[in-house]
Protein backbone atom coordinates (compact mmCIF):
# COMPACT_ATOMS: atom_id res chain seq x y z
CA UNK A 1 0.00 0.00 0.00
CA UNK A 2 2.84 2.20 1.15
CA UNK A 3 4.61 2.11 -2.67
CA UNK A 4 0.94 2.90 -4.10
CA UNK A 5 1.18 5.95 -1.98
CA UNK A 6 4.53 7.16 -3.39
CA UNK A 7 2.48 8.24 -6.31
CA UNK A 8 0.69 11.64 -5.49
CA UNK A 9 -2.45 12.70 -6.81
CA UNK A 10 -3.76 15.84 -4.83
CA UNK A 11 -7.29 16.00 -6.32
CA UNK A 12 -7.42 11.94 -5.06
CA UNK A 13 -5.97 12.31 -2.10
CA UNK A 14 -8.68 15.15 -1.88
CA UNK A 15 -11.50 13.76 -2.81
CA UNK A 16 -10.91 10.88 -0.85
CA UNK A 17 -11.18 12.62 2.24
CA UNK A 18 -13.92 14.16 1.58
CA UNK A 19 -15.79 11.01 1.06
CA UNK A 20 -14.49 9.27 4.17
CA UNK A 21 -15.49 12.41 6.15
CA UNK A 22 -18.53 13.14 4.91
CA UNK A 23 -19.71 9.51 5.54
CA UNK A 24 -18.07 9.66 8.91
CA UNK A 25 -20.58 8.06 11.16
CA UNK A 26 -20.41 4.88 9.16
CA UNK A 27 -16.50 4.94 8.22
CA UNK A 28 -16.19 4.89 12.10
CA UNK A 29 -18.16 2.06 12.83
CA UNK A 30 -16.43 0.37 9.67
CA UNK A 31 -13.04 1.05 10.94
CA UNK A 32 -13.97 -0.06 14.82
CA UNK A 33 -15.13 -3.41 13.42
CA UNK A 34 -12.04 -3.59 11.08
CA UNK A 35 -9.78 -2.63 14.29
CA UNK A 36 -11.10 -5.85 16.44
CA UNK A 37 -11.58 -7.87 13.36
CA UNK A 38 -7.45 -8.04 13.01
CA UNK A 39 -6.97 -7.90 16.21
CA UNK A 40 -9.75 -9.92 17.41
CA UNK A 41 -7.12 -12.53 18.40
CA UNK A 42 -5.17 -10.41 20.82
CA UNK A 43 -4.98 -11.32 24.60
CA UNK A 44 -6.01 -7.86 25.63
CA UNK A 45 -9.38 -8.19 23.44
CA UNK A 46 -10.02 -12.11 24.50
CA UNK A 47 -9.77 -11.13 28.27
CA UNK A 48 -12.55 -8.63 28.04
CA UNK A 49 -15.50 -10.98 26.61
CA UNK A 50 -16.38 -9.34 23.19
CA UNK A 51 -16.85 -12.75 21.95
CA UNK A 52 -16.17 -11.81 18.37
CA UNK A 53 -18.74 -8.95 18.68
CA UNK A 54 -17.63 -5.24 16.63
CA UNK A 55 -20.46 -3.19 17.32
CA UNK A 56 -19.32 0.22 18.84
CA UNK A 57 -22.05 -0.31 21.78
CA UNK A 58 -20.64 -4.00 22.40
CA UNK A 59 -17.09 -2.36 22.45
CA UNK A 60 -17.87 0.44 25.20
CA UNK A 61 -19.70 -1.70 27.24
CA UNK A 62 -16.54 -4.30 27.23
CA UNK A 63 -13.81 -2.67 27.12
CA UNK A 64 -12.32 -0.37 29.96
CA UNK A 65 -11.38 3.64 29.15
CA UNK A 66 -7.55 3.27 30.31
CA UNK A 67 -4.13 5.60 30.23
CA UNK A 68 -0.95 4.33 29.28
CA UNK A 69 -0.11 2.96 33.24
CA UNK A 70 -2.84 0.04 32.49
CA UNK A 71 -0.90 -0.93 29.60
CA UNK A 72 2.64 -0.46 30.77
CA UNK A 73 2.51 -4.45 31.83
CA UNK A 74 1.46 -5.67 28.16
CA UNK A 75 3.84 -2.78 26.34
CA UNK A 76 6.42 -4.36 28.81
CA UNK A 77 5.86 -7.99 28.05
CA UNK A 78 6.41 -7.05 24.36
CA UNK A 79 9.36 -4.89 24.69
CA UNK A 80 10.92 -8.03 26.99
CA UNK A 81 10.49 -10.03 23.52
CA UNK A 82 7.03 -12.02 24.10
CA UNK A 83 5.44 -12.38 20.56
CA UNK A 84 2.43 -14.04 21.28
CA UNK A 85 -0.89 -11.39 20.59
CA UNK A 86 -0.60 -9.74 23.24
CA UNK A 87 -2.23 -5.98 22.34
CA UNK A 88 -2.61 -6.70 18.43
CA UNK A 89 -3.03 -9.71 16.47
CA UNK A 90 0.18 -9.09 14.65
CA UNK A 91 3.35 -9.20 16.73
CA UNK A 92 4.67 -6.13 17.63
CA UNK A 93 8.23 -6.02 16.42
CA UNK A 94 9.15 -2.21 16.71
CA UNK A 95 8.66 0.38 20.09
CA UNK A 96 8.46 4.37 20.11
CA UNK A 97 9.46 6.28 22.62
CA UNK A 98 6.97 9.16 23.21
CA UNK A 99 9.06 12.13 24.41
CA UNK A 100 7.66 11.66 27.75
CA UNK A 101 8.17 15.52 28.27
CA UNK A 102 4.94 15.10 30.51
CA UNK A 103 5.98 12.78 33.00
CA UNK A 104 9.60 13.10 32.83
CA UNK A 105 10.69 9.98 31.47
CA UNK A 106 9.86 8.78 27.95
CA UNK A 107 6.85 6.13 27.87
CA UNK A 108 7.55 2.93 25.45
CA UNK A 109 4.76 2.67 23.10
CA UNK A 110 3.89 0.02 20.29
CA UNK A 111 4.84 0.76 16.67
CA UNK A 112 3.84 -0.98 13.64
CA UNK A 113 3.21 -0.89 9.65
CA UNK A 114 -0.41 0.30 10.20
CA UNK A 115 0.63 3.27 12.48
CA UNK A 116 2.82 4.53 9.64
CA UNK A 117 0.18 3.98 7.55
CA UNK A 118 -2.08 6.21 9.43
CA UNK A 119 0.90 8.67 9.63
CA UNK A 120 1.54 8.81 5.82
CA UNK A 121 -2.16 9.46 5.10
CA UNK A 122 -2.41 12.49 7.76
CA UNK A 123 0.85 13.69 5.54
CA UNK A 124 -0.42 13.02 2.16
CA UNK A 125 -3.92 14.83 3.15
CA UNK A 126 -2.72 17.73 4.91
CA UNK A 127 0.41 18.33 1.59
CA UNK A 128 -3.07 18.11 -0.44
CA UNK A 129 -4.72 21.02 0.95
CA UNK A 130 -1.45 22.83 1.70
CA UNK A 131 -0.08 22.47 -2.38
CA UNK A 132 -3.26 23.70 -3.27
CA UNK A 133 -2.90 27.07 -1.45
CA UNK A 134 0.82 27.04 -1.77
CA UNK A 135 2.00 24.87 -4.41
CA UNK A 136 5.61 23.74 -4.55
CA UNK A 137 7.84 23.19 -7.29
CA UNK A 138 10.50 20.27 -7.40
CA UNK A 139 12.70 21.85 -4.35
CA UNK A 140 14.01 20.79 -1.65
CA UNK A 141 13.09 21.93 1.66
CA UNK A 142 15.35 22.00 4.98
CA UNK A 143 14.32 19.84 7.52
CA UNK A 144 15.47 20.24 11.03
CA UNK A 145 15.28 16.63 11.66
CA UNK A 146 16.90 14.29 14.07
CA UNK A 147 16.93 10.64 14.95
CA UNK A 148 17.14 9.81 18.81
CA UNK A 149 19.33 7.48 19.70
CA UNK A 150 18.42 3.55 18.97
CA UNK A 151 18.43 0.80 21.09
CA UNK A 152 17.28 -2.57 21.81
CA UNK A 153 14.62 -3.42 24.34
CA UNK A 154 15.70 -6.12 26.40
CA UNK A 155 13.52 -8.47 24.08
CA UNK A 156 15.40 -7.40 20.88
CA UNK A 157 13.15 -5.04 19.80
CA UNK A 158 14.21 -1.69 17.69
CA UNK A 159 13.31 0.99 19.77
CA UNK A 160 13.67 4.76 19.25
CA UNK A 161 11.37 7.46 18.68
CA UNK A 162 8.25 7.34 16.52
CA UNK A 163 9.74 10.31 14.41
CA UNK A 164 13.11 8.24 14.00
CA UNK A 165 11.28 5.04 13.45
CA UNK A 166 9.48 6.94 10.42
CA UNK A 167 12.71 8.41 8.91
CA UNK A 168 14.44 4.79 8.99
CA UNK A 169 11.79 3.47 6.99
CA UNK A 170 12.51 2.93 3.12
CA UNK A 171 8.90 3.26 2.04
CA UNK A 172 8.46 5.78 4.37
CA UNK A 173 11.33 7.99 2.58
CA UNK A 174 9.55 7.03 -0.81
CA UNK A 175 6.46 8.42 0.13
CA UNK A 176 7.74 11.53 2.15
CA UNK A 177 9.40 12.14 -1.58
CA UNK A 178 6.08 12.07 -3.32
CA UNK A 179 5.03 14.41 -1.19
CA UNK A 180 7.75 16.82 -1.89
CA UNK A 181 9.41 16.56 1.41
CA UNK A 182 13.31 16.20 -0.43
CA UNK A 183 16.17 16.84 2.64
CA UNK A 184 18.88 19.29 1.79
CA UNK A 185 20.83 17.15 4.06
CA UNK A 186 21.92 13.53 3.18
CA UNK A 187 21.10 11.06 5.82
CA UNK A 188 23.91 11.03 7.36
CA UNK A 189 23.39 14.60 9.09
CA UNK A 190 19.53 13.08 9.62
CA UNK A 191 20.89 10.11 11.61
CA UNK A 192 24.06 11.42 13.16
CA UNK A 193 25.02 10.74 16.51
CA UNK A 194 25.61 14.21 17.66
CA UNK A 195 22.55 16.51 17.87
CA UNK A 196 24.96 19.78 17.82
CA UNK A 197 27.00 18.65 14.66
CA UNK A 198 23.52 17.58 12.83
CA UNK A 199 22.21 20.61 13.54
CA UNK A 200 25.27 22.53 12.00
CA UNK A 201 25.29 20.73 9.00
CA UNK A 202 21.54 21.18 8.70
CA UNK A 203 22.20 24.81 8.43
CA UNK A 204 25.19 24.43 6.12
CA UNK A 205 23.44 22.45 3.57
CA UNK A 206 20.59 24.73 3.52
CA UNK A 207 22.82 27.26 2.80
CA UNK A 208 24.41 25.41 -0.07
CA UNK A 209 21.06 24.59 -1.48
CA UNK A 210 19.77 27.79 -0.62
CA UNK A 211 17.57 28.61 -4.05
CA UNK A 212 16.32 25.32 -3.69
CA UNK A 213 14.83 25.34 -0.82
CA UNK A 214 11.26 25.69 -1.16
CA UNK A 215 9.52 25.14 2.78
CA UNK A 216 11.68 24.92 6.07
CA UNK A 217 10.21 22.34 8.43
CA UNK A 218 10.13 20.50 11.46
CA UNK A 219 7.89 18.32 13.49
CA UNK A 220 7.85 21.00 16.41
CA UNK A 221 8.48 24.29 15.90
CA UNK A 222 10.14 24.66 18.77
CA UNK A 223 13.02 23.35 16.59
CA UNK A 224 13.38 25.33 14.11
CA UNK A 225 13.12 28.78 16.48
CA UNK A 226 16.09 26.83 17.93
CA UNK A 227 18.03 25.94 14.99
CA UNK A 228 17.79 29.68 13.77
CA UNK A 229 19.05 31.03 17.02
CA UNK A 230 22.04 28.79 16.93
CA UNK A 231 22.53 30.05 13.27
CA UNK A 232 22.82 33.58 14.91
CA UNK A 233 26.01 32.27 17.03
CA UNK A 234 27.30 29.92 14.26
CA UNK A 235 27.08 32.36 10.95
CA UNK A 236 30.60 33.25 10.07
CA UNK A 237 31.61 29.59 10.65
CA UNK A 238 28.93 28.66 8.40
CA UNK A 239 30.56 31.14 5.87
CA UNK A 240 33.95 30.21 6.25
CA UNK A 241 33.25 26.74 5.59
CA UNK A 242 31.48 27.87 2.42
CA UNK A 243 33.81 30.19 1.52
CA UNK A 244 36.94 26.91 1.85
CA UNK A 245 34.94 24.45 0.65
CA UNK A 246 35.77 23.02 4.15
CA UNK A 247 33.94 21.85 6.74
CA UNK A 248 34.23 23.44 10.64
CA UNK A 249 36.36 20.90 12.69
CA UNK A 250 33.27 20.92 15.18
CA UNK A 251 32.03 18.06 13.26
CA UNK A 252 33.96 14.97 14.17
CA UNK A 253 31.52 12.38 13.77
CA UNK A 254 33.20 10.86 10.73
CA UNK A 255 30.30 9.50 8.59
CA UNK A 256 28.52 12.80 8.66
CA UNK A 257 32.12 14.55 7.98
CA UNK A 258 32.31 12.44 4.57
CA UNK A 259 28.56 13.38 3.65
CA UNK A 260 28.61 17.07 3.88
CA UNK A 261 32.04 17.25 2.82
CA UNK A 262 31.12 15.79 -0.87
CA UNK A 263 28.32 18.83 -0.85
CA UNK A 264 31.19 21.63 -0.05
CA UNK A 265 33.18 23.17 -2.19
CA UNK A 266 34.45 26.47 -2.17
CA UNK A 267 32.18 29.25 -3.17
CA UNK A 268 33.77 32.63 -2.20
CA UNK A 269 30.58 34.21 -3.84
CA UNK A 270 28.37 32.39 -1.75
CA UNK A 271 29.58 33.24 1.33
CA UNK A 272 29.72 37.00 0.62
CA UNK A 273 26.02 36.93 -0.08
CA UNK A 274 25.22 35.34 2.63
CA UNK A 275 27.35 37.43 5.27
CA UNK A 276 26.33 40.49 3.69
CA UNK A 277 22.66 39.34 4.27
CA UNK A 278 23.37 38.86 8.12
CA UNK A 279 24.93 42.03 8.36
CA UNK A 280 22.56 43.89 7.08
CA UNK A 281 19.52 42.43 8.89
CA UNK A 282 18.35 44.51 11.83
CA UNK A 283 17.64 41.70 15.05
CA UNK A 284 17.87 39.32 12.36
CA UNK A 285 14.23 40.25 11.53
CA UNK A 286 13.60 38.37 8.13
CA UNK A 287 16.42 36.07 8.33
CA UNK A 288 14.65 33.47 6.78
CA UNK A 289 13.34 34.47 3.50
CA UNK A 290 16.98 36.52 2.94
CA UNK A 291 18.77 33.65 3.36
CA UNK A 292 15.97 31.08 1.58
CA UNK A 293 14.66 33.71 -1.30
CA UNK A 294 12.22 30.46 -2.95
CA UNK A 295 11.10 29.40 0.44
CA UNK A 296 7.33 29.65 0.51
CA UNK A 297 6.54 28.70 4.12
CA UNK A 298 7.51 27.41 7.68
CA UNK A 299 6.14 24.17 8.44
CA UNK A 300 5.84 22.60 11.65
CA UNK A 301 3.50 21.83 14.67
CA UNK A 302 3.10 25.33 16.08
CA UNK A 303 -0.11 24.77 18.48
CA UNK A 304 -0.71 23.89 21.67
CA UNK A 305 3.02 24.18 23.63
CA UNK A 306 4.77 25.73 20.80
CA UNK A 307 2.40 28.78 20.32
CA UNK A 308 5.01 30.90 23.18
CA UNK A 309 7.22 30.69 20.26
CA UNK A 310 5.50 31.76 17.39
CA UNK A 311 6.60 35.20 17.62
CA UNK A 312 10.10 34.35 18.17
CA UNK A 313 9.23 32.42 14.25
CA UNK A 314 7.69 35.58 13.21
CA UNK A 315 10.39 37.70 13.56
CA UNK A 316 12.76 35.27 11.73
CA UNK A 317 9.67 35.02 9.10
CA UNK A 318 9.10 37.98 8.24
CA UNK A 319 6.05 37.81 5.56
CA UNK A 320 6.50 34.10 4.71
CA UNK A 321 3.59 32.17 6.21
CA UNK A 322 3.28 30.01 9.31
CA UNK A 323 1.67 26.95 8.44
CA UNK A 324 0.83 24.71 11.50
CA UNK A 325 1.28 20.97 10.94
CA UNK A 326 -1.11 17.97 11.67
CA UNK A 327 -2.12 16.73 15.46
CA UNK A 328 -1.15 13.05 16.54
CA UNK A 329 1.06 11.19 19.16
CA UNK A 330 3.39 8.65 19.18
CA UNK A 331 0.40 6.26 20.27
CA UNK A 332 -1.33 7.13 16.90
CA UNK A 333 -2.41 10.37 14.57
CA UNK A 334 -5.45 12.12 15.14
CA UNK A 335 -6.22 14.77 12.47
CA UNK A 336 -4.82 16.72 9.30
CA UNK A 337 -4.69 20.45 9.28
CA UNK A 338 -6.74 20.93 6.24
CA UNK A 339 -6.87 24.55 6.13
CA UNK A 340 -3.60 25.94 6.12
CA UNK A 341 -4.42 29.49 5.33
CA UNK A 342 -5.31 30.01 9.27
CA UNK A 343 -2.35 31.60 10.99
CA UNK A 344 -1.25 28.77 13.63
CA UNK A 345 -3.61 30.56 16.65
CA UNK A 346 -6.70 29.26 14.69
CA UNK A 347 -5.43 26.34 13.52
CA UNK A 348 -7.87 23.12 13.78
CA UNK A 349 -7.31 19.62 13.02
CA UNK A 350 -9.90 17.55 10.75
CA UNK A 351 -10.05 13.90 12.24
CA UNK A 352 -9.69 10.95 9.18
CA UNK A 353 -12.60 9.18 10.54
CA UNK A 354 -10.45 5.89 8.83
CA UNK A 355 -7.60 5.76 10.74
CA UNK A 356 -8.80 4.79 14.52
CA UNK A 357 -12.20 4.89 16.52
CA UNK A 358 -12.89 7.66 18.25
CA UNK A 359 -14.57 8.69 21.41
CA UNK A 360 -14.68 11.89 23.58
CA UNK A 361 -15.12 12.41 26.99
CA UNK A 362 -16.73 15.81 27.79
CA UNK A 363 -15.19 17.93 30.27
CA UNK A 364 -17.37 20.67 31.26
CA UNK A 365 -19.97 18.66 32.93
CA UNK A 366 -17.14 17.01 35.03
CA UNK A 367 -16.20 20.36 36.18
CA UNK A 368 -19.84 21.39 37.07
CA UNK A 369 -20.97 17.84 38.78
CA UNK A 370 -17.59 17.94 40.70
CA UNK A 371 -19.76 18.63 43.75
CA UNK A 372 -21.26 17.20 45.54
CA UNK A 373 -19.05 13.57 45.81
CA UNK A 374 -22.52 11.77 45.09
CA UNK A 375 -22.70 13.41 42.23
CA UNK A 376 -19.07 12.99 40.98
CA UNK A 377 -19.47 10.71 37.75
CA UNK A 378 -16.99 10.03 35.41
CA UNK A 379 -19.46 11.75 32.12
CA UNK A 380 -20.31 9.14 29.06
CA UNK A 381 -17.92 9.62 26.39
CA UNK A 382 -19.72 10.45 23.11
CA UNK A 383 -19.18 9.23 19.35
CA UNK A 384 -17.04 11.05 16.72
CA UNK A 385 -20.19 12.48 14.83
CA UNK A 386 -21.97 13.53 18.68
CA UNK A 387 -19.47 16.02 19.86
CA UNK A 388 -20.96 19.81 20.11
CA UNK A 389 -19.06 23.32 18.64
CA UNK A 390 -17.54 25.00 21.63
CA UNK A 391 -17.51 22.04 23.73
CA UNK A 392 -13.87 20.61 25.37
CA UNK A 393 -13.30 17.40 25.73
CA UNK A 394 -10.22 14.50 26.48
CA UNK A 395 -10.06 12.40 23.47
CA UNK A 396 -10.11 8.72 23.32
CA UNK A 397 -8.49 7.01 20.64
CA UNK A 398 -8.65 2.89 19.41
CA UNK A 399 -6.47 2.56 16.69
CA UNK A 400 -4.88 -0.13 14.70
CA UNK A 401 -1.66 -0.15 17.17
CA UNK A 402 -2.93 -1.48 20.09
CA UNK A 403 -4.75 1.27 21.60
CA UNK A 404 -8.41 0.13 22.84
CA UNK A 405 -10.46 3.30 24.45
CA UNK A 406 -6.79 4.84 25.33
CA UNK A 407 -7.05 8.40 26.90
CA UNK A 408 -4.82 10.04 25.02
CA UNK A 409 -4.54 13.10 28.02
CA UNK A 410 -5.17 16.25 25.92
CA UNK A 411 -7.66 18.44 25.55
CA UNK A 412 -9.28 19.36 22.76
CA UNK A 413 -12.44 22.23 21.48
CA UNK A 414 -14.60 21.41 19.39
CA UNK A 415 -15.08 24.26 16.66
CA UNK A 416 -16.63 23.14 13.80
CA UNK A 417 -17.01 20.46 11.54
CA UNK A 418 -15.76 19.49 8.25
CA UNK A 419 -18.76 17.75 6.76
CA UNK A 420 -19.37 15.71 9.33
CA UNK A 421 -15.71 15.43 11.04
CA UNK A 422 -14.92 17.54 14.10
CA UNK A 423 -12.44 20.06 13.57
CA UNK A 424 -10.43 20.09 16.66
CA UNK A 425 -8.49 22.80 18.24
CA UNK A 426 -5.81 21.28 21.12
CA UNK A 427 -6.05 23.16 24.39
CA UNK A 428 -4.10 21.49 26.47
CA UNK A 429 -2.49 18.30 28.18
CA UNK A 430 -5.75 17.61 30.85
CA UNK A 431 -3.00 16.36 33.55
CA UNK A 432 -0.90 19.61 33.16
CA UNK A 433 -2.47 21.28 36.29
CA UNK A 434 -1.07 23.92 38.64
CA UNK A 435 -3.37 22.51 41.61
CA UNK A 436 -2.80 23.41 44.84
CA UNK A 437 -6.21 24.03 46.44
CA UNK A 438 -9.43 24.48 44.41
CA UNK A 439 -7.80 25.85 41.69
CA UNK A 440 -7.48 24.42 38.62
CA UNK A 441 -4.88 26.01 36.54
CA UNK A 442 -4.30 24.69 32.80
CA UNK A 443 -1.16 24.91 30.63
CA UNK A 444 -2.88 27.47 28.57
CA UNK A 445 -3.63 29.42 31.27
CA UNK A 446 -0.21 29.66 31.90
CA UNK A 447 0.68 30.07 28.59
CA UNK A 448 -1.95 33.47 28.85
CA UNK A 449 -0.33 34.81 31.87
CA UNK A 450 3.22 34.55 30.36
CA UNK A 451 2.16 36.61 27.18
CA UNK A 452 0.48 39.26 29.52
CA UNK A 453 3.48 39.17 31.73
CA UNK A 454 5.56 39.03 28.44
CA UNK A 455 4.28 42.22 27.33
CA UNK A 456 5.57 44.31 30.46
CA UNK A 457 8.87 43.04 30.16
CA UNK A 458 8.66 43.19 26.34
CA UNK A 459 8.35 47.56 27.56
CA UNK A 460 12.72 47.29 28.21
CA UNK A 461 12.59 45.31 24.86
CA UNK A 462 13.58 41.59 26.49
CA UNK A 463 11.86 38.73 25.73
CA UNK A 464 10.67 35.79 27.42
CA UNK A 465 13.02 33.07 26.07
CA UNK A 466 11.24 29.78 27.45
CA UNK A 467 9.39 29.24 30.36
CA UNK A 468 7.68 26.65 32.96
CA UNK A 469 6.27 26.22 36.33
CA UNK A 470 5.89 24.47 39.51
CA UNK A 471 3.86 24.41 42.58
CA UNK A 472 6.51 24.82 45.97
CA UNK A 473 3.86 23.06 48.33
CA UNK A 474 7.57 23.18 50.85
CA UNK A 475 6.18 26.71 52.16
CA UNK A 476 2.89 26.58 53.87
CA UNK A 477 0.32 27.63 51.72
CA UNK A 478 1.90 26.55 48.93
CA UNK A 479 2.62 28.84 46.01
CA UNK A 480 3.12 28.98 42.29
CA UNK A 481 6.49 29.57 40.90
CA UNK A 482 6.85 30.27 37.19
CA UNK A 483 10.12 29.81 36.01
CA UNK A 484 11.75 32.43 33.25
CA UNK A 485 14.57 32.46 30.86
CA UNK A 486 14.89 36.11 29.48
CA UNK A 487 16.79 37.53 26.24
CA UNK A 488 18.45 40.11 28.36
CA UNK A 489 18.69 42.24 31.21
CA UNK A 490 15.50 43.83 32.76
CA UNK A 491 15.14 46.04 36.12
CA UNK A 492 14.30 44.79 39.38
CA UNK A 493 10.79 46.98 38.96
CA UNK A 494 9.95 45.02 35.76
CA UNK A 495 10.89 42.04 36.77
CA UNK A 496 8.40 42.63 40.12
CA UNK A 497 5.75 44.23 37.97
CA UNK A 498 6.07 41.10 35.81
CA UNK A 499 5.88 38.76 38.82
CA UNK A 500 2.95 40.76 39.41
CA UNK A 501 1.36 40.65 36.43
CA UNK A 502 1.51 36.91 36.44
CA UNK A 503 -0.24 36.34 39.57
CA UNK A 504 -2.88 39.13 38.42
CA UNK A 505 -3.40 37.05 35.38
CA UNK A 506 -4.35 33.32 36.18
CA UNK A 507 -8.28 33.87 36.23
CA UNK A 508 -9.27 30.82 37.08
CA UNK A 509 -11.54 31.55 40.14
CA UNK A 510 -10.22 28.72 42.21
CA UNK A 511 -7.09 30.44 41.86
CA UNK A 512 -8.19 34.01 42.66
CA UNK A 513 -10.66 33.40 45.06
CA UNK A 514 -7.66 31.04 47.11
CA UNK A 515 -5.36 33.90 46.30
CA UNK A 516 -7.71 36.38 48.45
CA UNK A 517 -8.20 34.19 50.95
CA UNK A 518 -4.58 33.50 50.90
CA UNK A 519 -5.27 29.55 50.76
CA UNK A 520 -2.62 30.23 47.83
CA UNK A 521 0.41 31.99 49.13
CA UNK A 522 2.17 34.91 46.53
CA UNK A 523 3.05 33.45 42.95
CA UNK A 524 7.20 33.59 42.49
CA UNK A 525 8.85 34.41 39.94
CA UNK A 526 12.29 32.43 39.18
CA UNK A 527 14.67 34.23 36.55
CA UNK A 528 16.84 31.37 35.39
CA UNK A 529 20.40 31.99 33.72
CA UNK A 530 21.03 31.70 29.79
CA UNK A 531 20.65 28.56 28.94
CA UNK A 532 18.57 26.58 31.34
CA UNK A 533 16.17 25.48 28.84
CA UNK A 534 18.84 23.99 26.93
CA UNK A 535 20.21 22.13 29.69
CA UNK A 536 16.74 20.64 29.90
CA UNK A 537 16.68 19.95 26.39
CA UNK A 538 20.25 18.43 26.48
CA UNK A 539 18.60 16.24 29.56
CA UNK A 540 15.99 14.92 27.49
CA UNK A 541 18.36 13.67 24.88
CA UNK A 542 20.20 11.74 27.21
CA UNK A 543 17.24 10.11 28.08
CA UNK A 544 17.25 8.44 24.19
CA UNK A 545 14.73 11.38 23.32
CA UNK A 546 14.97 13.21 19.93
CA UNK A 547 15.17 17.42 19.41
CA UNK A 548 12.40 16.26 16.71
CA UNK A 549 10.00 15.56 19.44
CA UNK A 550 10.98 18.55 22.39
CA UNK A 551 8.59 19.97 24.22
CA UNK A 552 9.11 22.28 27.13
CA UNK A 553 7.45 20.35 30.28
CA UNK A 554 5.00 23.78 30.84
CA UNK A 555 4.73 22.11 34.91
CA UNK A 556 7.34 20.31 36.25
CA UNK A 557 6.10 18.30 38.88
CA UNK A 558 7.70 15.76 41.96
CA UNK A 559 7.90 13.17 38.81
CA UNK A 560 10.46 15.51 37.04
CA UNK A 561 12.62 16.00 40.10
CA UNK A 562 15.89 16.19 37.72
CA UNK A 563 14.61 18.56 35.32
CA UNK A 564 13.60 20.78 38.81
CA UNK A 565 17.14 20.44 39.98
CA UNK A 566 17.71 21.82 37.01
CA UNK A 567 15.79 24.84 37.34
CA UNK A 568 16.31 24.96 40.71
CA UNK A 569 20.37 25.05 40.40
CA UNK A 570 20.37 27.96 37.93
CA UNK A 571 18.10 30.89 39.28
CA UNK A 572 19.85 33.66 39.60
CA UNK A 573 16.93 35.98 40.89
CA UNK A 574 13.50 35.73 42.34
CA UNK A 575 10.41 37.85 42.87
CA UNK A 576 7.33 37.59 45.07
CA UNK A 577 3.95 38.94 43.49
CA UNK A 578 2.45 41.39 45.86
CA UNK A 579 -0.61 41.44 43.72
CA UNK A 580 -3.43 40.26 46.56
P1 LIG B 1 4.62 12.49 22.00
O1 LIG B 1 4.25 12.10 23.39
O2 LIG B 1 6.03 12.90 21.88
O3 LIG B 1 4.19 11.49 21.01
O4 LIG B 1 3.77 13.81 21.72
C1 LIG B 1 2.38 13.74 21.56
C2 LIG B 1 1.73 14.91 22.20
O5 LIG B 1 2.19 16.12 21.59
C3 LIG B 1 0.23 14.94 22.02
O6 LIG B 1 -0.44 14.11 22.93
C4 LIG B 1 -0.06 16.41 22.23
O7 LIG B 1 -0.10 16.73 23.59
C5 LIG B 1 1.15 17.08 21.59
N1 LIG B 1 0.82 17.42 20.20
C6 LIG B 1 0.94 16.66 19.10
N2 LIG B 1 0.51 17.29 18.01
C7 LIG B 1 0.09 18.51 18.42
C8 LIG B 1 -0.48 19.64 17.78
N3 LIG B 1 -0.68 19.69 16.48
N4 LIG B 1 -0.77 20.70 18.56
C9 LIG B 1 -0.54 20.69 19.88
N5 LIG B 1 -0.01 19.67 20.53
C10 LIG B 1 0.29 18.59 19.83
Amino acid sequence: MLEKMAEFNQEKVIDEFEATTKAAERVQIETLKKILEENGSAEYLQNLGLNGRTDPESFKNCVPLVTHKELEPFIQRIADGDSSPILTGKPITTISLSSGTTQGKPKFVPFNDELMESTMQIYRTSFAFRNKEFPLGNGKSLQFIYSSKQFKTKGGLAAGTATTNLFRNSQVKASMKAIQFQPCSPDEVIFGPDFHQSLYCHLLCGLIFRDEVEFIFSTFAHSIMHAFKTFELVWEELCTDIREGVLSSRVTDPSVRVAVSKLLKPNPELADLISNKCSGLSNWYRLVPELFPNAKYIYGIMTGSMEPYLKKLRHYAGELPLLSADYGASEGWIGANVNPKLPPELATFSILPNIGFFEFLPLRENIEYQEPDFLCMEPKPVGLTEVKIGEDYEIIVTNFAGFYRYRLGDVVKVMGFHNSTPELKFVCRRNLLLTINIDKTTEKDLQLAVEEAGKVLGEEKVEVVDFTSHVDSSTEPGHYVVFWEISGEASVEVLKECCNCLDRSFLDAGYVSSRKVKAIGALELRVVRRGTFQKILDHYLGLGGAVSQFKTPRCVGPANNLVLQILCGNVVESYFSGAF
